[in-house]
């Protein structure tokens, strides 16, 4: 009897050590190719697949039930897009999720709009294109306010607000069956902040990011990256953003402490070597550099 007790824990660890084993792995060195002004797909696996245009990148899911497409980006990367998922499904387009409000992300959607697809964004989001609106960007058909889950076929995408950190409508989405989070903007893997950092609040992006940080997934998906970049990569490249931006808030922050208060000295002064590495260091730096001056000279 005991034996046999032995014989069924033994089983049942190796049926929880196989399952480790066969865990779904995405192919996070693998870069996303094409010509780097051009488009590329990669399928990861699961239905899912990332779809880039130059610098920009959503990706879509293929269900039994039809298709989700997120961040149509403009009109014409939407109908290098649809022409991409038609090679893959004859399924249609039931959904287009919008990550926020920015409308290099997300205008185009109109050429979904045509094959009925419907359209999801954070409230604010809404709020956000009403007043500024955008023939090829359709309103939202369902918005929501902290969190939603949208279901098509048997697959499930969270979408989730974590309160304002770029603009106050951005969302991140989560496929929970694979530990896949899709980040725009708020993270891009191996590169300095974005220029000055438009409508970025520092203090907010980190706390954001600490809390994306908390929650549980294995792999990212970011909303930009060239042909050169992975389709995807391991979760770590968030914390990696977020110490990006500690260590660029420290630096600025010592060098005005000890006195150095122009924007154009500060700008020709600090450096922070251990990026030296990551892309667009020597151009955006001293840009990011003003705008964390910004925010501790004017609270801002
Ligand atoms: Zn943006």
């Amino acid at each position: 009897m005991k034996s046999l007790l032995h014989l069924a824990i033994l089983l049942a660890g190796l049926l929880v050590l196989s399952n480790v084993a066969t865990a779904q792995k995405f192919p996070i060195s693998e870069p996303m190719g094409g010509k780097p002004f051009g488009s590329s797909v990669k399928k990861l696996g699961n239905g899912v697949y990332v779809f880039r245009w130059w610098v920009y990148r959503n990706f879509f899911i293929v269900t039994d039930e039809g298709v989700i497409v997120t961040d149509p980006m403009n009109p014409k990367a939407a109908r290098i897009l649809q022409h991409e998922i038609r090679k893959i499904t004859d399924k249609p387009v039931r959904y287009v999720v919008y990550s926020h409000n920015h409308h290099d992300h997300i205008s185009g959607g109109i050429i979904f709009k045509s094959e009925g697809a419907k359209f999801i964004g954070h409230e604010n989001v809404k709020k956000e294109l009403g007043d500024h609106p955008s023939p090829v960007t359709p309103l939202p058909d369902i918005t929501f306010k902290d969190r939603y889950t949208l279901s098509l076929g048997d697959r499930k995408v969270k979408l989730e607000y974590y309160g304002p950190n770029h603009g106050d409508g951005l969302i991140i989405m989560r496929l929970p069956k694979e530990k896949i989070i899709f980040v725009v903007d708020i993270v891009t893997p191996r590169r300095v902040a974005f220029r000055m950092m438009p409508d970025f609040w520092p203090d907010e992006w980190i706390r954001t990011l600490k809390e994306i940080e908390a929650t549980d997934f294995d792999y990212v998906i970011s909303g930009h990256g060239p042909h050169t970049q992975p389709a995807i990569d391991p979760a770590n490249v968030v914390k990696e953003q977020r110490v990006y931006l500690e260590d660029l808030m420290a630096a600025v922050k010592t060098a005005m402490d000890s006195g150095t208060h122009s924007p154009d000295a500060l700008q020709k002064t600090v450096k922070i070597p251990k990026y030296e590495h990551w892309r667009s260091y020597k151009k955006w730096l001293p840009m990011n550099i003003e705008r964390i001056w910004a925010f501790y000279h004017m609270g801002w």
